[in-house]
């Protein structure tokens, strides 16, 4: 055990100094993961390092830190070193079984919030699940929405039906390849994040992304096989007016549009993330009467099931 990290500031800026030159991160970059990897062995916040960073440690501290710190160096990263990721201000357990949320997927809670009515039970379906992180959040915005959630993968379902029981919300899982286990229902909204990366994306062999599930990411040689099956599935899902949001990579809006369209949806849009970056694509099945609303590109889907 190195001497010089027995302090709180000592073990920051030793690590700080470390996690930057094997990963090749920005020093502050590289210190939040320290403070984070600290704060979570010391059962604190990061604030309170701040407050104390002339405290002594107990050795006991320092050999979890530096375990921790190892497999940081290694690339792991940080969500799964300590177990959880903030979505949407909540707290969601993550483990290498499940994709660890990001903030460019609250762009897609955010347009589906805004179809979903606080005032009725719509029916909605979150498909490729994982953690939970977006069924979870719109049922618990939304508490009189009927939520389901599916995954193929039941390691991930154990997570998400963990998290949804630690966040009191109220879901249906099923285990689903997709609709598989889906036939005959119908949903007012269908919302996913699936795999959208291009198999060969070097992207996938580059920092935090090389330890998430793969299954979670590639799609195919343009990274738009899931997207397809999704689109071609989801009118037979979708009740008259019915909305579908998915989330596509940055230069996959104009073949997601096309999908769409090519397999009737109508009112296609595509949402910019808050890096500018065309990010969730979604459209609505025809049929639904009074609730075409007319809206532009600009706007969010309008409000479905609004019969008024
Ligand atoms: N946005 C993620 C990434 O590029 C991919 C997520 C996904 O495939 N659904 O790492």
């Amino acid at each position: 055990m190195r001497r010089e990290a027995a302090t709180v500031a000592g073990l920051l800026d030793d690590a700080t100094a470390r996690i930057a030159a094997a990963l090749g991160l920005a020093h502050r970059d590289a210190r939040l993961d320290a403070r984070v990897l600290a704060a979570h062995v010391l059962g604190t916040d990061t604030a309170w390092l701040i407050a104390h960073d002339t405290d002594p440690l107990a050795d006991t501290h320092v050999a979890a830190f530096e375990s921790l710190l190892l497999r940081r160096l290694d690339g792991v990263p940080i969500a799964y070193l300590v177990g959880t990721r903030e979505f949407y201000g909540r707290p969601f357990r993550v483990t290498p079984d499940v994709l660890i949320p990001r903030p460019d997927t609250e762009l897609l809670v955010e347009r589906a919030l805004a179809c979903i009515p606080s005032d009725q039970a719509v029916d909605v379906l979150d498909l490729g699940t994982g953690s939970g992180c977006i069924a979870i959040t719109l049922a618990l915005e939304r508490p009189l929405a009927r939520v389901a959630a599916v995954d193929r993968s039941t390691a991930a379902l154990a997570i998400a039906r963990r998290n949804a029981d630690i966040l009191n919300a109220h879901i249906e899982f099923l285990t689903s390849d997709w609709f598989a286990a889906l036939a005959g229902r119908r949903f007012d909204l269908i919302v996913s994040n699936p795999p959208y990366v291009a198999a060969a994306d070097p992207h996938l062999a580059r920092g935090d992304v090389r330890f998430e599930p793969l299954t979670a990411l590639a799609a195919g040689h343009d990274g738009l096989d899931d997207l397809r099956r999704l689109i071609r599935a989801a009118c037979d899902h979708l009740k008259p007016g019915g909305a579908l949001l998915l989330e596509h990579g940055y230069d996959q809006a104009d073949a997601v549009i096309e999908l769409l369209r090519q397999h009737g949806f109508e009112q296609t849009c595509t949402l910019r993330d808050l890096g500018g970056l065309n990010r969730v694509s979604g459209g609505r099945r025809p049929g639904g009467v009074g609730r075409a609303c007319g809206y532009t590109c600009a706007d969010v889907l309008p409000v479905i099931n609004d019969d008024s």
